[in-house]
């Protein structure tokens, strides 16, 4: 993590958060297909030097225009009131509001495309039409959105001596960020359903030797998501000793590999983080 966001991040019972915050406008600069089911966005703006890089997981709520919407009108927020300030807001202007996973951070003067501190976010392409998926796979350079920052979720417990890391395609940038960002002393397992293996070869995932990443392939389309990941944790060879998992994904996913590893494999629930990214069947908001 890097040390200014060390310092000025606060934690609270589930979250590092960062310390302050500001709903940040920002502009897309450029949109890549990376592989069959994730488009990646790199997004610029004069006040994202505000976010501190922290790594690992870090998420923010996103807000773009809606479907039909010419601009980008905000909520006048203030650290923790942007949420009432945005159900006040006149349906026919207010934002649409999700949630996702800085990639990748690069400061102001490292950047790819301009001047500006530039972050990567990794859209999974989902064929359920959502607001963002199609945001994303329609937006073009110049096109507005704001950025909170809303810090960490990962939060290894400092007895374990093994960690997994679960997810589905919503959670591979974190899991990807993950092991960026770790400095990893003990073995790590990594199980990531996808519907493509090119989707996880994209990734370029950062594996020392004692990480082992398995590619849990769907095996249909109609299968609902986080299933067959569920079923490869349950088969899985794990370390003894104490361990930590992190797992996110559909919420189902993050359910019930939690369920497994502390009924079956008597983790405790302390070390078990476990974030339901998205509800099968459900807008997210
Ligand atoms: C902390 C956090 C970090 C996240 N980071 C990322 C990220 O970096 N990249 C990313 O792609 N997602 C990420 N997500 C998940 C993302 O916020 C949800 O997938 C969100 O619901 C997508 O919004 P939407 O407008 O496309 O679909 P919604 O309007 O929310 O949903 C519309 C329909 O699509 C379905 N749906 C939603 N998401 C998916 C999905 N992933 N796969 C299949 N069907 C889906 C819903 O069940 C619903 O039926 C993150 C979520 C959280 C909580």
């Amino acid at each position: 993590m890097a040390d200014r966001a060390r310092t000025a991040a606060r934690r609270t019972s589930k979250f590092l958060k960062p310390a302050t915050r500001e709903l940040v406008r920002a502009r897309v600069l450029a949109s890549e297909r990376i592989s069959p089911s994730f488009v990646r966005l790199t997004v610029g703006g004069e006040r994202l030097s505000s976010i501190a890089p922290m790594g690992f997981d870090q998420w923010f709520r996103m807000l773009f225009p809606d479907a039909g919407q010419s601009e980008l009108h905000l909520p006048i927020a203030d650290d923790d009131q942007w949420w009432p300030g945005l159900q006040a807001m006149p349906a026919d202007i207010r934002p649409v509001l999700r949630n996702y996973t800085i990639r990748r951070y690069r400061p102001a003067g490292a950047g790819r495309f301009g001047d500006t501190a530039e972050i990567d976010i990794d859209f999974a392409s989902h064929g359920d039409p959502g607001p963002a998926s199609v945001w994303a796979d329609t937006v073009r350079p110049g096109d507005e959105l704001a950025l909170l920052d809303e810090g960490i979720i990962y939060q290894p417990v400092p007895e374990a001596r093994w960690q997994l890391l679960v997810g589905d395609e919503s959670a591979l940038p974190a899991l990807a960020g993950i092991l960026d960002s770790a400095e990893f002393d003990m073995p790590v397992e990594v199980f990531v359903e996808v519907a493509d293996p090119d989707d996880v070869t994209a990734q370029n995932l950062q594996t020392a030797p004692h990480v082992r990443v398995h590619t849990v392939v769907r095996p249909d389309p109609d299968t609902r998501p986080g299933t067959a990941v569920i079923e490869a944790v349950r088969a899985a060879d794990l370390p003894d000793g104490p361990g930590y998992a992190f797992v996110a994904g559909e919420s189902e996913l993050a359910t019930g590999v939690r369920r497994h590893l502390v009924r079956d494999r008597g983790l405790p629930k302390s070390a078990v983080t476990f974030t339901g990214y998205w509800n099968h069947g459900a807008a997210a908001y």
